[in-house]
């Protein structure tokens, strides 16, 4: 390659993008893109970011600011709209699990800021009921605590010591609020408010629709934590964590632009705070309804069509007390010859590529229907009545 340092000569040129040679990012790149029926899975990209959004993040994107004022604006309108004292924008969910540990950690002490995650001085435990354990709360342990789980009520108050700095809680794993679980949010927040221990709640499942939120914050738990990049459909390594305003402030000093702090790789600019706003302001005034008639006319269309082929075919349960459509679509394995394995792969290779993931127990094949454009589902179908004719 020539490297003549020549200031101003567009560099994405080797990507084709000069002079309107592109066939496309993607092509560039030889990547061919895929249609998502998964859901918001973080592997195939997870959320696809309404068009407005994209270009108030292009508009964000062309000036500089003051990174603290920008957090501080879109802070206000973000905590408003969740009904909490303030708000920050993170690096996900799981930035925001590890911000709010932190923050629980350190409080404003600076030196303690930059000791992390040498706990000296600090708290050292987080408590999580056993139910609420799951991959993302290594986000938690980032921070260097011992986790403290506990199957039971009385377990749960004896856990809480001078030693807890937090308690984590994953918010609607099974059912609705009341999902089987040891201490209920209620419950929760009330122990923990006696016992001066902040609760974060991992809201990442309460979604959608926007409603959880605010009827979250209002239960009076001190932190929520939520991803903006999945179905709220703005960047997708954005989330949010809102809560109490002492809370958040520590854990902004625990991130970004704060060179030594634990949280600096969890960074965060301008382009995604208010892009991510402005999908939220968007996503908080949203039709539910009628995006849920959307999705159900999507599930019922592919229904209907993959009978026609001889599959059978049912829609999934509701689960963690919100409306996603899934379908699911099994077969005789054997007597077709085909196995669920292979027709996801033949749906991943075909054109065009199709994400879908296995049925429950690794049986069929699942559709999702939540981010799909109308049209989506009449490929899809098309594609397996090609892979089943
Ligand atoms: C997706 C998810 C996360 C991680 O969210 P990111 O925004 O990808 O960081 C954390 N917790 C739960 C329960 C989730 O579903």
């Amino acid at each position: 390659m020539k490297m003549k340092r020549r200031l101003f000569v567009p560099v994405v040129s080797s990507l084709g993008l000069a002079a309107g040679k592109s066939r496309g990012v993607y092509a560039d790149l030889g990547i061919r893109p895929i249609l998502n029926f998964q859901g918001p899975v973080t592997t195939v990209g997870a959320s696809k970011m309404w068009p407005e959004i994209q270009g108030i993040m292009a508009e964000a994107a062309r000036e500089f600011a003051v990174l603290e004022e920008v957090k501080d604006a879109v802070g206000e309108r973000l905590a408003k709209l969740c009904g909490t004292e303030s708000a920050l924008v993170t690096s996900g969910t799981a930035g925001a699990i590890a911000l709010g540990t932190y923050g629980c950690l350190t409080g404003t002490d600076t030196a303690k800021v930059r000791r992390l995650p040498d706990l000296t001085g600090m708290k050292t435990e987080v408590v999580i009921q056993k139910p609420h354990r799951n991959g993302y709360d290594h986000a938690v342990r980032s921070a260097g605590v011992r986790i403290v789980e506990v199957d039971s009520r009385e377990s749960f108050i004896n856990s809480l010591g001078p030693q807890t700095a937090m308690i984590y809680y994953l918010g609607g794993t099974r059912g609705d609020w009341a999902w089987e679980t040891p201490v209920p949010l209620a419950e929760c927040v009330a122990i923990a408010k006696k016992a001066g221990v902040p609760v974060l709640i991992d809201a990442a499942n309460l979604l959608p629709s926007w409603d959880s939120i605010p009827r979250v914050a209002a239960t009076g738990v001190d932190m929520i934590a939520f991803s903006g990049g999945k179905h709220i459909r703005g960047p997708q390594s954005a989330g949010v964590l809102a809560g109490r305003k002492d809370l958040l402030h520590a854990a902004w000093l625990n991130s970004s632009p704060h060179s030594d702090s634990q949280g600096r790789g969890m960074k965060v600019n301008k382009e995604e705070m208010i892009g991510l706003l402005a999908a939220i302001e968007r996503y908080s005034k949203l039709d539910f309804a009628a995006l849920d008639r959307e999705y159900e006319r999507q599930a019922a269309y592919v229904m209907a069509e993959l009978r026609k082929v001889g599959l059978q075919v049912e829609k999934a349960r509701f689960e963690r007390g919100r409306k996603v459509h899934r379908v699911i679509a099994t077969w005789d394995e054997g007597g077709r010859g085909l196995t669920a394995a292979a027709v996801e792969k033949t749906l991943r290779d075909g054109e065009p590529r199709i994400a879908a993931l296995r049925g429950p127990e690794g049986k069929g094949i699942e559709f999702t229907f939540l981010m799909n454009d109308p049209g989506e589902e009449k490929i899809v179908a098309r594609r397996m009545r090609e892979i089943f004719a």
